[in-house]
């Protein structure tokens, strides 16, 4: 940045230079390492848990990866449509992974069972999705599989911020970008700007957004108006 003017390099070589930034470029979500994977995506296999997906496993057995927050709202949610949720962890507990209340409510739930130590290692199907999966005891060795129609991932996300680095963005300790008060300046920062003045974050790459199409999209809208403000600021003689 230099006099307020930010100049950006695109992936064509050229340079933009503008006294404003969005920052939109998203988070790639973590996939574990099954190599058929990809063929049960939208599937059988799914990233998210609203009340679509909350019908498609109607009185069903499903299986959900993940020990985080997210992992265990979605399961809770799930528990209350499927008939069993098999809740897989690759670690021996979810004290350090997963609010105290949320472990809690997972243990008292009847259908939510918790299988430590345990991972997906295969899937089967045929064109019309997932119909078989098996699972590992990563301490036993032990392999198990059922008929499972429709597995949750729910291990994380990985924010696209390594081109931020070095310009003095302030990023949350997994990489997310802090926005408003999150940035702990005391200037006030409105509620899309980042550290950076006139650099502002909407999105999956938010810190605390809630990672959903129309989060991003009320975000886009939002950010336009802060803009405008951002903007309006500099153009004023008293500025
Ligand atoms: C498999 C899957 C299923 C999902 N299902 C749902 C669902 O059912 N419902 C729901 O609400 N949400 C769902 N989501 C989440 C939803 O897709 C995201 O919340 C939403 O797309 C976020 O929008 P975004 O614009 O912030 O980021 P993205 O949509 O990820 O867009 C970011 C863009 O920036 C680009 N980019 C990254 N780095 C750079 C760079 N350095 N320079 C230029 N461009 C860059 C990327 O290539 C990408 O095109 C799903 C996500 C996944 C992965």
């Amino acid at each position: 940045m230099k006099n307020g003017v930010f100049t950006l390099a695109t992936e064509c070589g050229q340079h933009i230079s503008s006294k404003s930034v969005v920052v939109a470029s998203g988070a790639r979500y973590r996939r574990p390492a099954i190599h058929n994977l990809d063929e049960f995506e939208g599937s059988g296999v799914w990233y998210w848990a609203s009340p679509i997906e909350g019908r498609l496993c109607a009185n069903q057995e499903i299986i959900l990866v993940g020990g985080g927050n997210s992992a265990g709202q979605a399961a809770v949610f799930l528990s209350g449509h499927a008939s069993k949720v098999r809740m897989m962890v690759r670690s021996e507990s979810l004290a350090d992974s997963m609010s105290r209340y949320l472990i809690d409510r997972l243990e008292a739930t009847p259908n939510i069972e918790l299988m430590f130590c345990t991972e997906i290692v295969g899937l089967e199907g045929a064109e019309a999705g997932l119909e078989r999966v098996r699972w590992r005891n990563r301490k036993t060795v032990e392999e198990t599989s059922g008929d499972i129609r429709n597995v949750f991932l729910f291990v994380g996300a990985d924010p696209a911020t390594k081109w931020l680095s070095d310009c003095g963005v302030v990023l949350d300790r997994t990489g997310f970008v802090m926005t408003g008060a999150q940035t702990g300046q005391n200037r006030g920062v409105p509620q899309l700007e980042t550290s950076v003045p006139g650099v502002f974050a909407v999105g999956d790459v938010r810190s605390g957004s809630v990672k959903r199409v129309g989060g991003a999209i009320g975000e886009g809208a939002q950010v336009v108006a802060a803009l405008h403000g951002f903007l309006g600021d500099k153009a004023s003689p008293h500025a």
